[in-house]
Parts: C-alpha cells; structure tokens; sequence
C-alpha cells in the first residue's frame, strides 16, 4: 500500500516522541512491503511564534491532502499567557474542525507487569483492556446560548446549553457499536438519562441501534456508576461510549488506571475518508508537550508508538501491522524495558526504548 502521513510534531515532547512513532512506521513500511511518505507541518506554540496562528492554512492544507495525521503534543509555559489572543491549543480545536472529527477513541489497557505503578491493587488490572469512545462536537462545551447575565438585582448568571442532535448521537453510537463487534461486543452506553434530556434522547437511539447489532451486548450505565465502576472493577468493561463531558473526565479516570500517561493513544475519526476509504483520523498520545522533560530525550514514546499502530488500524486497514506494533510494545514490557515515568532505576531513554520496540517487530 502507498500511504501519506503528516507529522504535526508540535511542542515540547511532541517532536521527540513523533520522530519515535515515525521510525516505527518506517519499519512497518519495510517490514511489512509498503510505501508510506511523510509530511511535517506545524501546530500549536511553534506555529504561533512562525506564523502567528495556531493551525497555519498551511498545516490544514497538508492534514486535509494526507491519509492520516500523527500529532505529538501542543502547549507550554511559553504561551501559557491567558490573555494572548491566539494559544497553541486552539490549534488542536482547529484541526479537529477542519477534519470534521466527531469521535475520540481511548484505548486504555493494563500491562500485568506495570502494575506497580498503577493506583489500583493489582488484582483489580487483570484483564483490564477497555475503549473509550467519547463524542467530540456537541453537548455543553459548545451549545449556544453561552454567556453571562447580569440579573435585576445586579448579580451574575451564568449560562452554558447542553444540546445535542439525534445525528450526532446516532453516529457515534453506530461507530461504537460497530467497535464492539471487533472486540469483545460489550457497549456500556453511559449517560445521566435520570436527570437529562439529552441523556434520554441518546438512551432511547442507544436502545434503538442495540437491535441492529444482535451479536453485541448493551447496557446503559449512568455516569455516576460508571466513575465508580472504573475503579472498583474495570474489567467488565468493552467499550463504553458517552457523550463529550462525561467522556472528558472519564477519559481522565481511565488514563491514571495504568500507570503513566506516557502508555496512552488515541484516535480521533470524523467524516473525512482518506484515499483509501477510510476515515482520515487523527492519532496522538493522550499526553501533553511535558514541558518538565522536554529536550532531555527521556520521554515514553509508547503512548505515541500505539497511535501509530491505531492509525494503521482505523486509517489505512492495516490490522496485521498495528498488531505487530501493540505485539512489540507489549514484548518490551514483559522484556522489562522502562523509560524514567516507570521505573527510577536503569531507565532508557525514549530512543533505546524505540530501539528495543524496533527490534520486537515481527511480520
Ligand atoms: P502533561 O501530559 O504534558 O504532563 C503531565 C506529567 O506527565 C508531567 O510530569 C510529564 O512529565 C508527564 N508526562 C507526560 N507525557 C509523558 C511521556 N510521554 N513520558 C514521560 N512522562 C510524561 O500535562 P501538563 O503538564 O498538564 O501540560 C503541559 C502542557 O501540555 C500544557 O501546556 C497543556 O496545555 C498541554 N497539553 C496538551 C495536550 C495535547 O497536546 N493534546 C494535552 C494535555 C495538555
């Protein structure tokens, strides 16, 4: 297969842990008899300080001519300057825009061997391995009205819309299920339909579509239960897919699970389709730019290297290849490969951790 991918490496670690994930595509590429080009492009505090604007036209240009994007990181105290008109993670809602990207897929899986690290007791990691599919566009982060009142008697009211469309909620409930009948066809569909609207219109779709999908099983979950089940027993989640708030902050829940933020992917998939059919998505590490060990070259270039595997997977079909990746990664692990996040003691640095990777892949 040929393939063109854009590297939008960004801040901070962004730029070391992209190279990483590229040096893996490149050997998948000869591993595995394909052709895959690259692209760089600028995102984010680099992009503001070259040319003013977060996600140059230029950079969109670029996403919008690729097959996929791999993005590493935006942000740092460069630019943390609350009242600049422009800041690097407006580059992130940018690009999501740009590419139309409604879902966001949060794999989160629990390696036996780090368990240490993790909050939880061991026991309760085994078998953890769950997605995460939080809806993007909608709800409370972007209903309209949005705004500040000032009331009769002077005070203040402040007013945020929770609003949301039956399409939109159908299409992220259908990619949802149609996740699950890959994997072990289990949907929790996570919701606060005791109390919203909203909620009781994405149960009565989520409901609806279950008869489409025989073969996978539903349960509706409500977000309270589902913040407590994720740390009381996690494993008996597949995948569990909600609306944009209740996926932020269970995302977050979910990430500390396994030990290091370093370990995480994503993807972000949307309306676009790539040359190739499929969704022209977006993969990162669920990280920011680490400004703390930016440079020092010490950074866990996992959570990236398993982006790169996601985008082989949902961008290009190439399911044997980013098996071959997750394989490597996992075959570190077990190995006892650990960079500093994981370990204090014979650390390796985010290339001898590549490097190890590398030499794990098998065809
Ligand atoms: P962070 O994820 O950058 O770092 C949190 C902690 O985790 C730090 O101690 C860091 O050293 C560690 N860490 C993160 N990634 C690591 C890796 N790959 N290997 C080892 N250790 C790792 O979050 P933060 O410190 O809250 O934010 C820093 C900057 O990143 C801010 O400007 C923030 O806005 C931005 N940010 C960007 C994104 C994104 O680009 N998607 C996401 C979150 C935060």
């Amino acid at each position: 297969m040929n393939a063109h991918i854009l590297i939008l490496g960004g801040d901070g670690v962004g730029p070391e842990v992209s190279h990483a994930a590229k040096q893996v595509l490149e050997h998948i590429a000869h591993t595995f008899s394909h052709t895959f080009s690259f692209s760089e492009a600028l995102i984010g505090g680099c992009a503001i300080d070259a040319t003013g604007s977060a996600l140059p036209q230029a950079s969109i240009d670029a996403a919008s001519a690729a097959d996929a994007i791999l993005l590493g990181a935006v942000g740092g105290p460069k630019w943390d300057n609350t009242k600049a008109a422009t800041r690097p993670e407006d580059g992130l809602l940018a690009i999501r825009k740009a590419l139309g990207l409604y879902a966001n897929l949060r794999p989160v899986k629990a390696y036996p061997e780090l368990a240490y690290a993790s909050p939880l007791r061991p026991e309760l990691l085994t078998n953890v391995d769950f997605l995460v599919v939080r809806e993007l566009t909608g709800g409370l982060y972007f209903g309209q009205p949005k705004e500040r009142r000032t009331r009769a008697d002077g005070g203040i009211t402040a007013v945020d819309t929770l609003e949301y469309h039956d399409y939109e909620v159908q299409r992220i409930l259908q990619l949802a299920f149609q996740l699950a009948e890959g994997r072990r066809k289990n949907v929790s569909s996570v919701d606060k339909a005791n109390v919203l609207e909203t909620s009781r219109l994405w149960r009565e779709h989520a409901s609806a579509m279950a008869k489409d999908y025989p073969a996978v099983t539903l349960q509706h979950v409500l977000v309270d239960t589902a913040a407590m089940r994720l740390v009381m027993s996690p494993a008996q989640f597949d995948v569990l897919v909600t609306e944009n708030t209740f996926g932020d902050i269970l995302t977050d829940e979910a990430a500390v699970l396994v030990g290091s933020m370093g370990l995480l992917p994503s993807a972000s998939l949307g309306t676009q389709t790539n040359a190739h059919g499929f969704p022209r998505g977006l993969y990162e590490p669920i990280h920011g730019s680490a400004p703390d060990i930016a440079g020092k070259g010490i950074a866990n270039p996992i959570g990236t290297i398993l982006s790169a595997a996601m985008l082989l997977r949902h961008s290009l079909g190439l399911n044997n290849e980013a098996s071959a990746i997750e394989n490597a990664v996992q075959a570190a692990l077990q190995a006892g490969a650990r960079t500093a996040d994981l370990t204090k003691e014979n650390a390796l640095s985010t290339k001898e951790m590549t490097e190890k990777i590398l030499a794990l892949v098998r065809a």
